[in-house]
């Protein structure tokens, strides 16, 4: 029997900590570039870090347990995991996007995809028609934010998947926002699954890293051999960090989610606040086929405020809170996208989002659920 997710987070998928010398219980950090031959022609199983270290491997072989993958590769952020995914793709290949993807990657697309002769289009992908409506015969993936980033639509994978069958497209699905504690895209028929494992998988603010993670041998074997040749790998000591910080995403992650709820609740009733987007609200319009597909609502909330000035005030006088970018850590982190993460993206598709001046994104922690709420209500008030 396949042991908890809870577990595995800590073990793997087989108990890997009964594999390190001397017992020790901490992954060792093999911070070595080259890796000596026992003899001619003979490997220890690792020959040069660009293409596998032993501490690397076994965090990707975490990863791998908690996304039901067929491998997992550990590169130096998200986005250069996303630069290997776009290396899968011929000149001429053509994307379905969610419109509000996260902002960089909306610019490798635009920018070093579109220079390698890809095309996007970006559709709001929460409706299957308009996703089917815009497939081409040059298209060749689906790439899907479910809940999106930062508007928080929700896209229906199981819609997708038979999409992708029906036109022989690739399920390509960003699951940074739900981390795989709530959300395992390839049970629901994803080829590829991308990570900023900058984000809940490290937990902590303090360390870069992404994951591209495949579902079958064939996709695997490609981007092994991209990854081993453009050289985006993750570091030996990188990669401890988001071993121990994995560790604790179970927790973490129940503890997020229950503080955005009740935040998310205490915001519906301010008057300057003028829209509350949770996923886990009842009246979200994506609750239900979120509630179908993943085992929890995460913890990002985005809102509009009256006016722009109650959104600086918020950015300006927050105390426990901080006014910074990223997602998905311990200390809880509000944003503004119009300015921050999507600042690259054109302001008309900015506008039709809704990410507009009076329009803020929150990251919640693991504080005291209460003191956060005490936090946004004294910038608020501007009391
Ligand atoms: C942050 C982020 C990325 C990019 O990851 P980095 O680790 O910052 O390079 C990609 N997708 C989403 C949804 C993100 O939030």
């Amino acid at each position: 029997m396949a042991y908890g997710i809870e577990t595995r987070c800590i073990h793997g998928e087989d108990g890997i900590t009964r594999e390190h010398a001397y017992g020790s219980m901490g992954t060792p950090i093999y911070q070595t570039a080259t890796f000596a031959h026992p003899g001619v022609g003979q490997s220890t199983g690792f020959d040069y870090t660009r293409e596998s270290n032993p501490t690397r491997s076994e965090l990707e072989r975490i990863v791998s347990s908690l996304e039901k993958a067929y491998d997992t590769v550990a590169c130096a952020s998200g986005m250069a995991a996303l630069s290997i995914l776009l290396e899968l793709f011929e000149n001429g290949s053509h994307f379905v996007c969610s419109e509000d993807l996260y902002g960089g990657s909306v610019r490798i697309f635009s920018t070093i995809g579109a220079n390698r002769g890809l095309t996007f289009s970006y559709v709001n992908t929460a409706d299957a028609e308009l996703v089917e409506k815009a497939i081409k015969k040059e298209t060749k993936a689906l790439y899907i934010e479910t809940p999106s980033n930062p508007t928080m639509q929700v896209t229906d994978l199981r819609a997708m998947k038979a999409l992708a069958e029906k036109y022989g497209l690739l399920l390509i699905v960003d699951n940074t926002f739900l981390s795989p504690y709530f959300q395992n895209p390839i049970d629901l028929g994803a080829d590829l699954v991308v990570h900023s494992g900058t984000k809940y998988l490290g937990g902590h603010n303090d360390a870069l890293a992404g994951f591209l993670c495949s579902a079958s041998k064939d996709l695997a074997d490609k981007i092994r051999y991209i990854y081993k040749t453009t050289g985006g790998c993750l570091s030996p000591f990188e990669s401890f960090l988001l071993i121990r910080g994995i560790k604790t995403l179970s927790v973490r992650m129940e503890r997020q989610q229950e503080n955005a709820l009740k935040i998310a609740n205490w915001l519906k009733e301010q008057e300057e606040i003028k829209g509350v987007y949770y996923v886990g609200l009842p009246e979200h319009p994506g609750y239900e086929i979120n509630k179908s597909q993943a085992r929890g609502f995460g913890g990002m909330i985005s809102f509009h405020t009256d006016t722009a000035e109650t959104a600086k005030r918020i950015l300006e006088r927050v105390k426990v809170i901080s006014y910074a970018e990223s997602l998905g850590g311990v200390e809880s982190l509000i944003t503004y996208p119009m300015l921050q993460t999507h600042g690259d993206v054109p302001a008309e598709i900015r506008e039709r989002l809704g990410i507009t001046d009076n329009f803020l994104r929150m990251s919640v922690g693991i504080e005291n659920g209460d003191d956060l709420i005490e936090d946004l209500a004294q910038a608020l008030k501007g009391e």
